[in-house]
């Protein structure tokens, strides 16, 4: 079969269900710790910060499908099917013989992939009674995804920006407070734990986890307020698997058995949905595939990060998660892949790592941008920062088949576009981008005891 440029799936093949990946992991991933007692976190207890259908996702690791809802996935026929490219040009270019596709989550107003979960969580707040939501955002995208969902659904919207995004993206801001969100810098004054983290580092300018603790609180002391997170949380992953349900059917409708399957990692959602149907097949014995995690050099998590019990937040508010992480008070360079600055990793990435099944990589800054240069040049679409990590990785994969002459098929997640990142492009086209990575006395420094 000729395999079309740009590939959507029709209406009747669109999945009608999210699969739980956790279902066909005979291992699963550690639970949640109450930080003050060492226990596993009850649904109760969750649901004090939580909405309470999402703590059922959340702690569900036996149910392998989660039907969406009616109105969500009327939303997603604004923007989904997102369409699988075949990159031609790409290969033509790289002159490979291997096939390069990828999966674009960058066409909606929001820009990238997280839609697809702030949508639904906006959905389960509204069905809730909920007034309102609040979250964090580091380079922005998931802030104003959720703002857009909670736009949809009348809900109001409290997003906590990491300070030095808020600074360097205005227009991000901006775009978020169109839909109605109101934006605040991050550590701010507004609650106690960002006070007390601006006394600690006094000019700091923030970081992901930061930004949680102050989210967090402010959704604890407003009454009908939850608190909503864009990534790491199992729920997040759940959702983000229409990426992978998309693109596994759209390729067994082409014909095309995957090699290999790539995707950025920051906390690991658009990674861990592409992947998870087939990581679902490789499970189960019926097909293998490598998976790889493309993860910046600056924050490297999955590469040189540690296995063990951390807090997914900098203020400690959070419970406690078994993952790869650097420690909840690493504070990453300011680094332009915003969205890839988590200290942290999905528990379910982080397992699936640590059993062989995935593998993972660390890519430069530089030689991240010379690769979404040479992408857009190539393919047209000016790629985000985060997503460039995975065409990094890709386009090596790709030089690898040219030297052993192998047709492979390797498939990568494009997750979004990068037009508000032109500072990043300006830096990187001025010859003035840092490769800053951290000393293995620094990560010594910041890693969880224990
Ligand atoms: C947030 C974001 C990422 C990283 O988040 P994950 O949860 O690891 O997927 C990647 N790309 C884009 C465009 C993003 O906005």
């Amino acid at each position: 079969m000729e395999i079309p440029y740009k590939y959507y799936l029709p209406a009747e093949d669109m999945p009608a269900a999210w699969y739980n990946v956790r279902a066909d992991m005979k291992k699963k991933p550690a639970p949640l710790l109450n930080p003050a007692t060492r226990q596993s976190v009850t649904a109760e207890e969750l649901e004090k910060v939580f909405c309470s259908e999402l703590v059922k996702q959340e702690l569900d690791e036996t149910l392998p499908w989660f039907e969406i809802p009616g109105p969500v996935a009327d939303f997603y026929r604004m923007f989904r099917p997102s369409p699988l490219v075949r990159a031609y040009f790409l290969e033509r270019a790289l002159g490979t013989p291997a096939h390069i596709y990828y999966k674009f989550e960058g066409n909606n107003t929001s820009g990238s992939h997280k839609l697809n979960s702030a949508i639904a969580q906006a959905y389960y707040a509204k069905l809730e009674g909920l007034k309102g939501v609040t979250t964090e955002t580091g380079a922005g995208q998931w802030g104003t995804a959720l703002s857009m969902a909670c736009a949809f659904f009348g809900l109001d919207c409290k997003v906590f920006m990491v300070k030095c995004s808020y600074e360097q993206k205005p227009f991000r801001r901006e775009v978020m407070r169109t839909y109605g969100a109101s934006v605040t810098p991050s550590p701010s004054m507004e609650t106690e734990v960002g006070r007390k983290i601006n006394a600690e580092h006094p000019g700091t300018t923030g970081s992901l986890g930061c930004a949680i603790s102050e989210a967090v609180e402010t959704a604890i002391t407003h009454e009908g307020y939850r608190y909503v997170l864009g990534s790491v949380l199992a729920q997040v992953l759940l959702h983000q698997s229409i990426i992978g349900l998309e693109t596994q059917k759209a390729l067994r409708n082409l014909g095309v058995k995957a090699d290999v399957i790539i995707g950025c990692a920051g906390g690991g959602s658009n990674l861990g949905g592409l992947i998870a149907p087939f990581v679902g097949e490789k499970l189960r014995g019926e097909a293998d595939y490598r998976f790889i995690a493309v993860e910046p050099a600056s924050c490297p998590s999955l590469t040189r990060g540690k296995y063990a019990y951390d807090f997914c937040d900098t203020g400690k508010v959070c419970p406690l998660q078994k993952m790869y992480t650097l420690g909840c008070d690493f504070i990453p360079s300011a680094s332009h892949a915003g969205g890839l600055r988590y200290h942290g990793m999905s528990s379910i990435i982080s397992e699936l790592y640590d059993q062989g099944v995935i593998e993972a990589r660390s890519v430069r800054q530089t030689d991240v941008f010379e690769a979404a240069q040479f992408f857009a040049r190539t393919e047209g679409i000016l790629p985000a920062p985060e997503s460039s990590h995975a065409i990094r990785a890709a386009i090596d994969e790709a030089k690898r088949c040219k030297e052993t002459g192998r047709e492979e098929n390797i498939v990568f997640g494009l997750t979004g576009t990068g037009y508000f990142d032109m500072t990043a492009y300006q830096a990187f086209n001025d010859g003035k981008m840092s490769d800053y990575i951290p000393t293995d006395e620094e990560l010594a420094a910041a890693a969880p005891r224990g």
